[in-house]
């Protein structure tokens, strides 16, 4: 099969056109879930896919499908998919450039009118940041039986406190219709294309990642008890300092993980400190540890170290608790295999890579099967305004999704 490629022309007019929605003034996006701005992103999206004869459905989760028939009317669907909602003061990349390239696809072979056999979806996942109605990845999780949606639809904005997830989704009029979820009677395979997030392979000088899994993690919960005291009358020797014992205990846990095999990535990202007053010394600290690698028994590691640091630190009492862990998910080995055929036949550089990030793709994954593309982040940035790939990069994204469909259209 000859290689076909993408327009570098119609991708930057895509990226330019949605990095308007809910541009933030200084680079970047703040587009959460469901908002006037995210809304403004579904119908530019649906205007052009309307624009290419695309049929568009919506589900009861505000999830979007653009489809374009194939030659077959009995074929399933194969559906390229990602979000188009941002975290705050987010980049113009993160998500979007997926629905981009799912567009990119569509526009392409409607345009070079290539002969296929499958209807060919381009879809937004609503709410995969989870930003303003918590959790992450919040679509995918209910139409892949992960989330309930009762609890989901009773998610509050963690703006006002008050907004239910739920009176978004019906003030948008993009709540539709269950029948339109994407399920494995109807879909044949899920392709994501999603910026890399880190810096692997811009300091590799490959345009592409072809992806064969989301890394396993787990995240745990460590307490220190001391006593709360005068920060004025209470002698260094007399302390009980929750605070400076959860520091002792965290350089501890550095220090052993740092033992363990390179690969494993580990982040304290949240702390709480009781009372937190500068007059009064802290009695209580709790700090979340998140560590991900790819391989179980390296995991393993991680706890076994976590279980049996000490049980006191500077006159504190100091415990743990899971709080959750996932397993890696694996792709699919032969999606993944084609992405990379893709990529080499089109000469475009590229390298196996694992996702440290979670994606929607990795709940879909466990329904149809399923494999992600990444394109380089410049620098590694992302979740940030300074998130930038290359138009060029965006494109040679975007023409090896095009060919890993027509791939997968044949077999
Ligand atoms: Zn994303």
């Amino acid at each position: 099969m000859n290689t076909k490629f993408c327009s570098m022309e119609r991708m930057e007019d895509k990226i330019k056109t949605f990095a308007a929605y809910g541009d933030a003034g200084h680079g970047g996006i703040t587009r959460y879930s469901l908002s006037k701005e995210n809304i403004q992103a579904r119908e530019e999206f649906t205007r052009r896919m309307k624009a290419i004869g695309a049929e568009i459905t919506v589900d009861d989760m505000a999830n979007m499908y653009a489809t374009i028939k194939g030659s077959d009317p009995h074929a399933k669907r194969i559906v390229m998919a990602s979000h188009v909602d941002s975290v705050k003061n987010g980049g113009n990349y993160d998500g979007i450039l997926g629905v981009i390239s799912a567009m990119e696809v569509l526009e392409t072979i409607v345009d070079q009118k290539i002969p296929h056999k499958h209807p060919l979806t381009a879809m937004i996942w609503t709410n995969e940041e989870g930003s303003l109605y918590p959790p992450a990845m919040m679509s995918s999780g209910v139409i892949c039986g992960k989330f309930d949606k009762t609890t989901m639809l009773a998610s509050k904005s963690v703006l006002d406190r008050k907004t239910t997830f739920k009176e978004a989704l019906e003030a948008s009029g993009y709540a539709g219709s269950i029948e339109n979820r994407l399920n494995p009677n109807d879909y044949k395979c899920m392709l994501e294309l999603h910026i890399e997030q880190g810096p692997i392979l811009e300091s590799a000088h490959k345009d592409i990642g072809v992806v064969t899994c989301v890394l396993g993690m787990i995240n745990y919960r460590i307490r220190t008890y001391g006593q709360a005291d005068h920060a004025g009358t209470t002698p260094m020797a007399y302390r009980q300092d929750a605070l400076y014992a959860a520091a002792q205990v965290l350089t501890y846990l550095h220090k052993e993980l740092d033992k363990l095999d390179p690969a494993l990535v580990y982040t304290t990202g949240e702390i709480k400190c009781h009372p937190c007053v500068h007059t009064v010394i802290p009695d209580f600290v709790d700090f979340s540890i998140d560590a991900r690698h790819e391989d179980p028994n390296v995991i393993e590691q991680v706890v076994h170290i976590i279980k049996n640091m000490p049980k006191e630190v500077a006159k504190c009492k100091v415990d743990c608790e899971k709080a959750w862990s996932r397993d890696t998910v694996y792709f699919h080995k032969e999606l993944v295999e084609l992405v990379k055929k893709s990529a080499d036949e089109a000469d475009i550089s590229n390298q196996y890579i694992n996702s440290g990030a979670g994606h929607d793709a990795q709940f879909v994954s466990e329904m149809i099967p399923t494999t992600m593309i990444f394109v380089p982040s410049k620098d590694g940035h992302s979740h940030c305004e300074p998130e930038f790939t290359s138009v060029e990069q965006c494109t040679n994204g975007a023409s090896v999704l095009l060919n890993t469909v027509l791939k997968i259209d044949t077999k």
